[in-house]
């Protein structure tokens, strides 16, 4: 089985009822197309794309099943409302709210017994990569962040290099096909299905640049932030995904 190929959009903190239009210029027959809108857009994407194949996901969801977590999501209420997937470890979160890579092992662990696919994601620093443990760090991060309950079925990994998220600007081609190479042997080394496991890249994809970041080995996807906002400009990430 080869690996999943999945676009999937981030709406981050952005988007309301009006923008889930966007939907209605989208389609999803050539490859699997995801987009986590903010929590309090979720049920009214998943009913906003009922009758198409586009899945709806959350953004983050608690380590807990219920209980007392003010402002904090479940897994579960997110299985519950029709989400079927959940972005966690995004370079936003644990900078914004200093989640480690055993936080996000803690909630991959939990959204996949609610029966969610994880879409676990893991990138250097500028910085980082600058001094030349971008490979280290990436090891490091996929080990911590990726529970042993992980399989190719409930786990998606996305490599965003955190300067690339939102900059408009990427990293060489070469630079990405050397993580995801290692993420590949990481996966296969860890895991039986790890061959088969879709690994996504993030940062500043565009329909300028989509065709020549999925034609890198081991890419099998995106996980796309600003344009996946609307649809004149995700759909042709879709459709270069789906062509690749
Ligand atoms: C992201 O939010 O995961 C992301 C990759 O953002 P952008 O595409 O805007 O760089």
């Amino acid at each position: 089985m080869a690996p999943q190929k999945i676009a999937a959009g981030n709406w981050k903190m952005n988007g309301d009822l009006a923008a889930l239009t966007q939907l209605d210029a989208l389609t999803a027959d050539g490859c699997q197309v995801l987009i986590c809108p903010p929590s309090v857009l979720i049920h009214a994407m998943v009913q906003k794309a009922e009758g198409s194949a586009i899945l709806v996901g959350g953004q983050d969801c608690h380590d807990k099943t219920s209980g007392a977590h003010t402002g904090d999501i479940s897994a579960e209420q997110m299985r519950d409302v029709g989400a079927s997937h959940v972005i966690l470890g995004h370079s936003e979160r644990r900078a914004d709210h200093g989640e480690t890579d055993a936080d996000v092992s803690a909630k991959a662990i939990t959204a996949h017994q609610a029966g969610l696919v994880t879409v676990i994601c893991i990138g250097e620093t500028e910085s980082q990569r600058d001094s030349g443990e971008t490979l280290q760090v990436i090891a490091t991060q996929l080990a911590g962040s990726v529970p042993d309950c992980a399989t190719a079925d409930n786990t998606v990994i996305a490599y965003e290099p955190v300067w690339a998220i939102g900059t408009g600007r990427t990293p060489t081609e070469d630079q990405i096909a050397e993580v995801h190479a290692l993420l590949r042997d990481e996966l296969g080394a860890r895991f039986t299905d790890g061959a088969n496991m879709s690994l996504l890249y993030g940062g500043s994809v565009k329909a300028a640049n989509a065709t020549q970041i999925f034609a890198i080995p081991h890419v099998d996807g995106a996980l796309v932030g600003g344009a996946s906002l609307k649809a004149d400009d995700f759909a042709p990430i879709i459709a270069a995904l789906t062509a690749a």
